[in-house]
């Protein structure tokens, strides 16, 4: 689905990211991958695991830093000449009640998950629009959605991402250029393992699937959206939460 497609994935190194990044090379990608710390023989590893050859680089970067992350980017259209597919995964969590949330808990979430995502389209946009093709996908959340105790940096972020995608999409709508947003619901990753088992319960219990989901879930959606079979749909949300959000 996605032969001759260049696709940058934001925190492809682990969990939703990672497995987005397979997929997408299983159906046919070269891949792109920015995080700020990679195990050694990262890249070796990911081949491993894959029948096809296809080129794969990482980029160590934070994409909360606006100059680093168009250093980065400026470098991914340098060694790969294009990019058709932009993924924007990278996201962290400080999770804490407002009255004991300090202003860094909100700052630092918002930098990543929010403005990290406006650094990589900032620096990707001129050349989306001059190439008149290409799909951004913003990885947000139920919780941008619904808000959660616990979470307003989180939440904040990832309502704001909501805001991004559909400007983004409106801004480039006439260049050929799609732009959506995915809000997942619970995906067993590592940032849903460090959650207590009597939490997790009481989570399941409100989904109506009564389950996590899995990175499969999202990283097959997000195929489908950088595929030209998805080109007429920009500016959407899909949820994929086991009817969380109904
Ligand atoms: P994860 O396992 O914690 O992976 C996060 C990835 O983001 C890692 O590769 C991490 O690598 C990278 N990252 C974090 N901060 C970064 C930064 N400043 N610059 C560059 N890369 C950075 O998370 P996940 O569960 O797969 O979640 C992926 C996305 O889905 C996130 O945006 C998350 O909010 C969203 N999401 C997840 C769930 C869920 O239930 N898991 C639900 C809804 C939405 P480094 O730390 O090495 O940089």
């Amino acid at each position: 689905m996605l032969t001759g497609k260049v696709c940058v994935i934001t925190g492809g190194t682990r969990g939703i990211g990672y497995r987005i990044a397979e997929r997408m090379a299983e159906n046919g990608a070269d891949i792109a991958i920015i995080a700020r710390n990679f195990k050694e023989n990262f890249v070796e590893s990911f081949k491993e695991g894959l029948e096809r050859d296809f080129r794969i680089r990482s980029y160590k970067c934070d994409v909360s830093n606006f100059e680093e992350t168009k250093e980065t980017m400026d470098s991914i259209i340098k060694d790969f000449g294009q990019i058709d597919v932009l993924v924007n995964n990278a996201g962290i969590v400080k999770d804490k009640l407002i009255l004991s949330m300090k202003e860094d808990d909100f700052d630092d979430v918002m930098n990543v998950n929010l403005k990290g995502a406006f650094n990589t389209i900032r620096h990707t946009f001129s050349h989306f629009a001059k190439r008149r093709a290409g799909s951004i996908i913003n990885i947000s959340s139920v919780s941008g959605l619904l808000g959660t105790a616990g979470q307003a940096n989180y939440a904040s972020s990832k309502a704001g991402l909501i805001g991004l995608t559909k400007t983004v999409a409106r801004e480039l709508a006439q260049r050929g250029v799609t732009c959506n947003a995915i809000a997942p619901g619970f995906i067993e990753t590592d940032m849903t393992n460090v959650l207590s088992d009597k939490l997790k319960e009481t989570y399941i219990e409100q989904i109506p699937m009564k389950k996590f989901g899995k990175t499969d879930d999202i990283a097959n959606l997000a195929v489908f959206l950088a595929s030209d079979s998805a080109r007429y749909i920009t500016g959407e949300v899909i949820r994929v939460d086991g009817g969380l959000c109904m």
